[in-house]
């Protein structure tokens, strides 16, 4: 333990939770965590390593082949059923660690704690539904096939420190609806949620060894999971240049892998639109979270007849977001989540100026309130502009100006990136047209920043490989298996196909 920790002698501990139980590192290293809003550590945190992965594989696999890979999926609903009302009974708890990490409002973590039961329950709806089909033959007579669809097996999830657990929740509750099991390596930046999440879960009635949590403070960790030959799946949440890496780990071994990954996505406003509800929704797009989503509405593509207008309203908005204490209810933006996040966003903010572009509302670091705190950010540029290409992760906002619907869907659409974007317009017409022809996983019309468990959610090109949340978000933790039966009793040539 640091001199830190020891000296204060009050952080809160957490150790690894393996098996069922909380057990420290192999190595009995431990590491801090930060409270972004105080600066001051508040949690211990076991560093656990390659061996403590280890074990956690080990003791899902033992679950996978044990007592919940034997469980029907009556018994697998019931026990979703269970974690879902624990959830929300320990809602407030949970909330307040992942504050504590990562800075996030105590007014959003606590909504969203609240509604996580809602992913169990409707993922606990499916797992007595995986069901196969019957396949007729294509020689009727001689044999008929049936599909099988069976748990992929053992799922290493990987979260960064945004939401942690909502983000670890779009994965474990399908993969549990599908009969896996798991080991999750939280972020280093805010690990604590998921242990005591863990711990939740298991007094709800989750088996031993069905969810690990390995936490960890170098990337090791996360490289010791990804590239672990007993894991049969990788669900990632991150970045995109961390999300290659892990999936060239997880391919080596012939592993499944599936990847939630960066954003810039846009939102078009066009002349027609309700502007004070677009103004709404740029704020809710990109201030929300104080902008570290990775759905953030970061690109402001407006019509130019209304581009002062809009950009006022923003701006105007932005000036006035209260920033602060976290827990505060009045509170609407909170500190960036770790330093070197804030430097990241401090640097971009300074790499607009330099290129020359026009600073609306911020622009830069909260004097005021020092620490991590950067101000609402309005920056007006043009789409080769640096912070109107590469991926923020913070409260910027970058706008720029089309002329015709054309021009709208092309800006739109030029990124490499492809999570997410709103359009909004009162022409219905236009409206579906310009969704269609946005290039994102999810595209909302006059809204932002809504998610549902049973709607589909992932990315486009850069942003990502595969769907979390909706109903087929459980074939990704499936097998299909082929079954056919032979109807003749007779004997084939065997050396023809078929
Ligand atoms: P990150 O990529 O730095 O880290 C994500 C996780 O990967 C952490 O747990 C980290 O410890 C681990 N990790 C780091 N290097 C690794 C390696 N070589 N092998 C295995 N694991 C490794 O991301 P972050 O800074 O924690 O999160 C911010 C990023 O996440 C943003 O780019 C954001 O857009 C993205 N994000 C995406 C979604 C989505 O659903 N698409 C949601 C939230 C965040």
């Amino acid at each position: 333990m640091s001199e830190t920790a020891a000296q204060t002698g009050s952080l809160e501990s957490f150790g690894l939770f393996i098996d069922g139980q909380r057990v420290d590192a192999a190595s009995g290293k431990t590491f801090e965590s930060t409270n972004p809003y105080t600066g001051r550590p508040w949690a211990v945190l076991a560093d656990g390593g390659p061996e403590d992965v280890d074990r956690a594989v080990a003791s899902a696999r033992a679950a996978f082949e044990g007592e919940w890979g034997q469980m029907s999926g009556f018994g697998r609903a019931a026990v979703l059923r269970d974690v879902a009302t624990a959830i929300t009974e320990n809602a407030e708890r949970l909330a307040l660690l992942e504050v504590r990490d990562s800075g996030k409002l105590m007014r959003e973590m606590r909504g969203q704690l609240q509604g996580l039961g809602v992913w169990y329950s409707y993922f606990s709806g499916l797992a007595d539904k995986l069901e196969g089909k019957t396949v007729p033959a294509i020689s009727p007579s001689t044999y008929f096939g049936y599909t099988l669809r069976e748990p992929v097996g053992v799922v290493g999830a990987i979260t960064p420190w945004n939401s942690p657990l909502l983000l670890l929740t779009f994965k474990l509750a399908p993969l549990l609806a599908a009969g896996c099991t798991c080991v999750v390596k939280p972020s280093e930046h805010a690990p604590a949620s998921t242990v005591a999440f863990a711990e939740v879960l298991h007094e709800a009635g989750l088996p031993a060894g069905v969810l690990n949590v390995v936490t960890g403070w170098d990337r090791s960790t996360g490289e010791a999971l990804a590239s672990h030959t007993g894991v049969d799946k990788v669900a990632f949440t991150g970045s995109t240049a961390t999300g290659a890496a892990v999936a060239k780990a997880a391919v080596a071994n012939i592993n499944k892998v599936t990847l939630e990954l960066g954003g810039k996505s846009p939102q078009v406003v066009f002349p027609d639109a309700d502007l004070d509800a677009a103004a709404n929704g740029l704020v809710a797009g990109v201030f929300a979270a104080t902008g570290q989503t990775c759905m953030a509405g970061s690109r402001l593509i407006v019509h130019e007849s209304v581009k002062d207008e809009l950009i006022a309203k923003v701006a105007a908005r932005a000036e006035e977001i209260v920033q602060g204490d976290p827990t505060e209810a009045d509170t609407e933006m909170g500190p960036v989540a770790n330093r070197p996040q804030y430097e990241k966003v401090i640097g971009y903010l300074d790499g607009a100026r330099e290129e020359g572009w026009t600073i609306a509302a911020g622009g830069g670091a909260n004097e005021e309130l020092g620490g991590l705190f950067v101000r609402p950010t309005v920056v007006v540029a043009a789409p080769e502009a640096t912070i109107a290409r590469e991926e923020v992760f913070g409260p910027v906002l970058t706008a720029y100006t089309f002329t015709d619907e054309e021009e709208a869907v092309r800006l739109a659409n030029d990124t490499p990136y492809g999570l997410a974007g709103a359009v909004w317009t009162k022409d219905v017409h236009r409206a579906h047209r310009v969704a269609a022809a946005i290039k994102a996983g999810t595209v909302w019309i006059n809204a932002y920043r809504v998610v549902a468990p049973n709607m589909p959610f992932g990315g486009f090109g850069m942003s990502g490989i595969g769907r979390e949340n909706g109903s087929q978000a459980v074939d990704e933790y499936l097998e299909n298996k082929s079954v056919f039966v032979e109807l003749t009793g007779g004997t084939r040539d065997p050396f023809k196909l078929g």
